[in-house]
């Protein structure tokens, strides 16, 4: 059984790693913000705490968010293991985790702030049928015109570049305790999240000493 956590800033490219893993070693990924959203279209009680905290302009709080990794590992439909992605947020979390689930490995995905920003700030929503694109790997082929509807291709409001080295700053912060944490405890790999996915999957399976792809 392969249980991993994975951890790198929005725009490195976790998700597609973590399908990778997923498709090739029937891990069952686990992912906190995947977890929310399924709560919100169900119109479930958490999500109705959640609008309420989200309306007041917070973040989704890190007990709530315990509270949706726990229910979801004591599921134990994960035979062959999971990867799980947006947890822990802090030091105790982190230390439950290690504690209860014996973690196998830390998949730390790293990129430059600045790559971060070129990333998130070339990313567009279609306005109509809410299409993502993102003009450095999906293109329009039309400039700001949607393939698939001809919907204008519009930036998320909170994609500028105040909101984005905002977002950087505060990941930063919350992250390294728990990054040093886990580094402590000689559970984490680092990989460079700025090549292609291939490659960035060669060598997680490289330092995981997986079979390669
Ligand atoms: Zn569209």
């Amino acid at each position: 059984m392969n249980k991993y956590i994975i951890i790198g800033i929005q725009g490195c490219g976790k998700g597609t790693q973590t399908q990778l893993l997923q498709r090739d070693f029937d891990l069952v990924h686990i992912s906190v913000g995947e977890i929310i959203r399924w709560h919100i279209e169900n119109h479930t009680k958490l999500a109705a705490r959640i609008h309420r905290l989200v309306n007041a302009g917070t973040l989704v709080p890190d007990d709530v968010v315990e509270q949706i990794v726990h229910r979801r590992l004591e599921e134990h439909d994960w035979n062959y293991g999971f990867v799980l992605d947006g947890f822990p947020r802090n030091v105790p979390q982190a230390e439950f985790l290690m504690e209860s689930y014996d973690v196998d490995n830390v998949i730390h995905i790293t990129i430059s702030d600045e790559v971060v920003l070129q990333r998130v700030l070339a990313r567009r929503l279609c306005s109509k049928c809410g299409l993502d694109y993102n003009f450095i790997y999906h293109r329009p082929a039309a400039k700001d015109i949607c393939d698939i509807c001809g919907g204008e291709l519009v930036r998320r409001e909170d994609d500028n570049e105040h909101s984005v080295r905002e977002r950087i700053n505060h990941y930063h912060l919350k992250t390294e305790p728990v990054l040093d944490l886990f580094r402590t405890k000689k559970l984490m790999v680092d990989i460079d999240g700025d090549d292609t996915p291939e490659n960035i999957q060669s060598s997680i399976r490289r330092k995981l000493a997986l079979p390669p792809v």
